[in-house]
């Protein structure tokens, strides 16, 4: 039994047409909401098997969505923005860290004493100078610092040459060309494949996937394309690769940015839910991000119970 969770960043439904990368056929995105495009016509649907929704990344709060509040609030169910008293990012903002540290996914998990050596984990691998990085500035992402807080390893280039853990870009391509690193060169399907496996030996297993956000913010069509033909054989090989009636998938997204590529920054739009597999009803009444980490810790305790 795995539960996988799949944070994309910057992904939200906006209204389809050429300005909207989303709006194509895009196979196993389109399988994953149930036969839609994701789009601003994507209509709900839950039936067990299957959520397909679309969720609120504002939370009340005025303003652009940013990632440090919209993942804190999708990674720990807290009102991060209205917390911090405004959307904030990319980092987490001062104010939430706390309650980030009591109440994020991973922690919540570790506290169902499932019967797992590691029961969550978070399947990115990090490049060791990223690790100097972030500790010389005390600037973790929302994910890294809930590892910290709950004690999830955070992986490294080790892991990517063991295959246990993924490169954030899934081929491995940007670390060997852009930072010199001898790591091995994957598809996106096989890492797909990968984090099935990685999946298969922990109760709930996150992959952040940041490439969207930054094609949004580039407002680069063909960059957009390549990141989400990337995303779409990856998600594709994890639905081949999983069981339905066992395990769960899950895809959620922070705010709002790829779907409308004639402006660079983040949108108000909804962002898309979906969940597939055994657990899936969990996420039915799901209206905001808030709302995914308590279903996620559902999900996973209905399965593990
Ligand atoms: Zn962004």
């Amino acid at each position: 039994m795995a539960v996988v969770f799949v944070f994309v960043d910057g992904v939200g439904l906006g209204p389809g047409g050429p300005q909207n990368p989303l709006d194509a056929d895009w196979p196993a995105l389109i399988r994953l909401a149930g036969g839609q495009r994701w789009t601003n016509a994507l209509q709900p649907h839950a039936d067990g098997q299957r959520t397909v929704t679309a969720v609120d990344a504002n939370l009340g709060v005025p303003g652009l969505p940013q990632s440090g509040t919209g993942q804190a609030a999708l990674f720990s169910g807290i009102n991060a923005p209205e917390l911090a008293g405004r959307h904030y990012g990319p980092y987490p903002h001062s104010k939430t860290r706390e309650a980030l540290r009591q109440h994020n996914l991973f922690r919540r998990v570790q506290q169902l004493k499932v019967p797992h050596n590691e029961p969550a984990a978070f399947a990115n691998a990090y490049p060791d100078r990223f690790f100097s990085y972030a500790a010389r500035r005390n600037r973790w992402t929302v994910t890294t610092r809930c590892c910290l807080d709950a004690d999830v390893r955070i992986r490294t280039e080790a892991d990517v040459r063991t295959g246990e853990a993924l490169p954030a870009g899934l081929t491995g391509r940007a670390w060997r060309d852009d930072l010199g690193l001898d790591i091995p060169l994957r598809t996106p399907a096989e890492a797909g494949t990968q984090l099935a496996a990685i999946a298969a030996d922990h109760a709930c297993t996150v992959f952040e996937y940041f490439r969207t956000d930054k094609a949004g913010h580039a407002r680069d069509h063909d960059r957009a394309q390549h990141v989400l033909h990337d995303l779409d054989r990856f998600v594709g090989a994890l639905l081949q690769t999983l069981d339905p009636t066992r395990d769960l998938v899950v895809l959620c997204s922070d705010h709002g940015n790829l779907e409308d590529l004639s402006i660079k920054t983040h949108t108000r739009n909804p962002v898309p839910l979906l969940a597939w597999g055994a657990g899936a009803a969990c996420f039915a009444d799901a209206e905001a991000i808030t709302d995914v980490t308590p279903a996620l810790v559902a999900a996973v305790a209905a399965q593990t119970a």
